[in-house]
């Protein structure tokens, strides 16, 4: 959140720092959904007035006391942390990767090619073969589909393969003592050892990714504390090695997240000639057979409700293939908030199911924009009078909204997609 604190800068340049640093703190996390339960010392005193100097930074030990304090306080057993904590140290490579603003990340369509490839689905569809009786029982305990579970199973661990292999009390002991959102990080630590403490680790220890995320089903510990279940019914909450609790527990969250058992995530659909881009907007939402009414037409045929509400998305703007969009895509976008990520479980699952790809070419020869590029979008948005919000680089809704302003104001197809040819237009 970089941006946010520049900002914060400008407006409180005379102001405490560590203002600045809860505002930071507060920022929702942008893929993982449980917001954070145990409020930071800092949060908890008010904004000191202007004139004071920063704040100094507390040494690692200093704040390892501070945290055991607090641990203890909302019931962790001391010996539990003494012992955990006897042999953690920073871990600069975390700080690294929290820090990693990459130029240029990669094309929708070429996370699509990645993330549903031939051999992933080939893998999937012997995997929901082989668990055939266990996927059925979960979906009698939490009316989730086989392939869904399957395609989150593949993305998010390549079929328990890739699990991490970070100690994660010491990757979220970093990122809580020196990352961007160190609120969200202390609240994950301290799950982190409720977790421990209810003996559902392994014995190794808790392992997962660089940022804390654990098991088949890469489930932050809050995530877990809320949703993991014993599935196998051994008595623990086993996400490294038991799947049926891995697939149980995925099954488990999207229950919760509102999953409608049977119906599809959306489906790709054609449009038709001289079709108005602006409805491709997740703020409208109609019915199926509205959507209809206008010409948009599934590729195939599709088993849902005509009254399901739809949007529609169009991921590489409208030169690209199109999809509309039901609930079970938000329910998906729960379990991991981006866009392109619950695509890739939608298109998995269907190949899982048997259905062909994506019918429309996508636009490879599109050049992406890079992250100085899209903030230079942003800049000349804003010089223009539109209102791109701050220019951190990140597309969201209010960018598109001033995208497809602007494209309005040209005659443009209006699909809010931030193309190459259309800085070049507001470089004009
Ligand atoms: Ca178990």
């Amino acid at each position: 959140m970089p941006s946010l604190l520049l900002r914060g800068l400008t407006h409180f340049a005379t102001s405490c720092f560590c203002l600045l640093l809860t505002a930071c703190a507060e920022a929702p996390a942008q893929s993982l959904t449980t917001p954070p339960a145990a409020p930071a010392p800092a949060e908890i005193t008010a904004p000191q007035p202007a004139m004071i100097a920063p704040e100094v930074k507390l040494s690692f030990a200093d704040w390892r006391t501070l945290l055991r304090s607090d641990a203890i306080a909302a019931g962790i057993d001391a010996d539990l942390f003494d012992r955990t904590f006897a042999d953690i140290s920073l871990d600069p490579n975390v700080i690294k990767a929290d820090n990693s603003q990459p130029e240029f990340s990669r094309p929708v369509w070429e996370y699509i090619d990645g993330a549903v490839s031939v051999s992933r689905i080939a893998q999937g569809r012997l995997l929901k073969a082989q668990h055939r009786p266990t996927l059925k029982a979960i979906r009698s305990a939490y009316a989730v589909d086989h392939e869904v579970l399957i395609a989150i199973w593949g993305m998010e661990s390549n079929y328990g393969s890739n699990i991490g292999s970070h100690n994660v009390i010491r990757s979220l002991a970093t990122l809580a003592y020196d990352g961007r959102r160190q609120v969200f990080w202390r609240s994950q630590l301290l799950a982190a050892l409720q977790i421990l403490q209810a003996g559902d680790g392994p014995a190794q220890g808790l392992i997962g990714s660089w940022a804390g995320a654990m098991g088949q089903t890469q489930f932050m510990p809050t995530t877990f504390n809320q949703h993991a279940v014993d599935f196998d019914g051994d008595g623990r909450r086993d996400l490294w090695s038991s799947t049926p609790d891995a697939l149980a527990s995925a099954a488990h969250y999207l229950q919760a997240s509102g999953w409608e058992n049977g119906q599809p995530w959306g489906f790709e659909v054609n449009l038709p000639q001289g079709f108005d881009y602006a409805l491709a907007d997740p703020e409208v939402r109609r019915s199926l057979a509205q959507w209809r009414s206008l010409g948009v037409n599934p590729v195939r045929a599709i088993d849902a409700s005509e009254q399901s509400l739809a949007t529609l998305f169009l991921p590489a703007g409208h030169r690209g293939p199109a999809f509309l969009l039901l609930n079970n895509f938000r329910s998906i976008l729960k379990y991991n908030n981006s866009t392109a990520y619950a695509l890739a479980i939608g298109l998995l699952s269907d190949a899982l199911d048997g259905n062909p790809g994506v019918q429309a070419a996508w636009p490879r020869n599109d050049r992406q924009l890079g992250r100085s590029e899209r903030i230079e979008l942003q800049e000349r948005l804003s010089a223009k009078g539109y209102e791109p919000g701050p220019a951190d680089g990140i597309i969201g809704a209010n960018t598109r909204k001033a995208v497809r302003a602007f494209q309005q104001s040209l005659g443009h197809p209006a699909d809010g997609y931030p193309s190459h040819e259309l800085l070049k237009q507001l470089r004009n």
